[in-house]
């Protein structure tokens, strides 16, 4: 019999490399997706798994719990890896109410049904290193203390303990990898590496002028997603349901993948000003990166560093790509798609 999973949030970018690493291991992937106007399979297409036979994709939205407990009921996947959440901590201060009821509380509605429905369904969350927030310790592992700082934290944050209070009330394989950044050419184009690489790209074709960005000096612990839903997948099948930090245990500021970008586009760029009024320019004295305070966060995340080392050791995983080789996958990418 093949195994069958069921992955929330296939749009994504994690959905979609997860699907693609488990249809490789021969299971059926059942993709939960939200209605839309328009549809947004581009990533499955990307990946050319769309119309895989061992691909069915099924309506399924975090904030309709009877639409939850049918589609588990009918389905009775074996595992349930849920990758769904507003996941942008930008629009959580926008949108703060709808975050907490889709990253915090839609995890809960999930756990409702497998409590109801079959409490041998192993279950994965999606958690974040945005729970370590204002850090309480340098590098962040397991054991690190959480202080969020946006609604995006928060909400990750009661879907983080809710799920662990699952596991301890009804003895539910629920655990929670608490992954640092990870990036690819799947990777949204509201997020920071994403921007940059799409942005630096178009520069160097001459169709756009100037990148617009925020905080140059935040460092992130980046990694690349098509090896991280690798470790995904061992969680679930470790003996014990168990929470993992996933990173690469390096960190970068933006500042520092943005001079990878253009190093990749053969432009070499200097900072000159201070604060708001930094730019950095290309050899012939063009602007090419400004500061916009619109793109600041009310409260910032300063430093992302995680500590791999229990994942090494327990699941085996390590993270092969540093930053300026997961730069690359991405500026090529990008590079391509912007030709057109
Ligand atoms: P992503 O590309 O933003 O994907 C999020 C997915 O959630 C999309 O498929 C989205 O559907 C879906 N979704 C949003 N609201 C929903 C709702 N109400 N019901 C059902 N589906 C809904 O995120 P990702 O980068 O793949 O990340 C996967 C998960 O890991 C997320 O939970 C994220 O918060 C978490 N995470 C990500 C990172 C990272 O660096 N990438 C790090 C740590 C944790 P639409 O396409 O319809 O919007």
């Amino acid at each position: 019999m093949m195994k069958k999973a069921l992955i929330t949030g296939i749009t994504g970018q994690d959905g979609a490399y997860l699907a693609k690493f488990l249809i490789e291991k021969g299971y059926k992937v059942y993709g939960g997706f939200r209605r839309t106007s328009t549809v947004n399979f581009w990533r499955l297409e990307y990946l050319k798994i769309k119309d895989n036979p061992q691909l069915e994709l099924v309506e399924f939205d975090l904030l309709d719990q009877g639409n939850i407990y049918r589609v588990i009921e009918s389905i009775r996947p074996q595992e349930i890896y849920n990758l769904a959440a507003q996941s942008f901590v930008g629009v959580s201060f926008k949108q703060p109410t709808l975050t907490a009821q889709t990253t915090g509380v839609g995890v809960l509605n999930i756990l409702e049904c497998i409590r109801e429905i079959d409490k041998n369904i192993r279950f994965y969350q999606a958690s974040t290193s945005e729970l370590f927030g204002k850090v309480r310790e340098m590098p962040q592992k397991e054991t690190t203390p959480f202080h969020p700082r946006s609604p995006y934290g928060v909400s990750k944050l009661f879907a983080h303990w809710t799920t662990i209070n699952y596991r301890e009330s009804y003895g539910i394989f629920a655990c929670c990898g608490i992954l640092f950044n990870h990036e690819s050419p799947l990777r949204g184009k509201e997020f920071v590496t994403r921007k940059i690489t799409d942005a630096v790209s178009r520069i160097k074709l001459g169709k756009q002028e100037c990148l617009e960005i925020g905080n140059l000096n935040v460092k992130r612990d980046w990694g690349y997603a098509k090896e991280y839903v690798e470790a995904i997948y061992q969680m679930l099948q470790h003996k014990t349901p168990e929470e993992f930090v996933i990173a690469t245990g390096k960190s970068h500021t933006i500042r520092e993948f943005i001079e990878a970008a253009f190093e990749c586009a053969q432009m070499k760029i200097t900072w000159k000003g201070e604060d708001v009024d930094e730019v950095g320019v290309d050899s012939n004295g063009v602007v090419r990166v400004k500061i916009n305070p619109k793109f600041f966060r009310p409260a910032e995340v300063n430093t992302l560093l995680g500590d791999p080392k229990k994942s090494k050791e327990i699941l085996k995983w390590e993270s092969k790509t540093d930053m300026k080789q997961l730069c690359d996958i991405m500026m090529r990418a990008d590079m391509a798609r912007n030709q057109g």
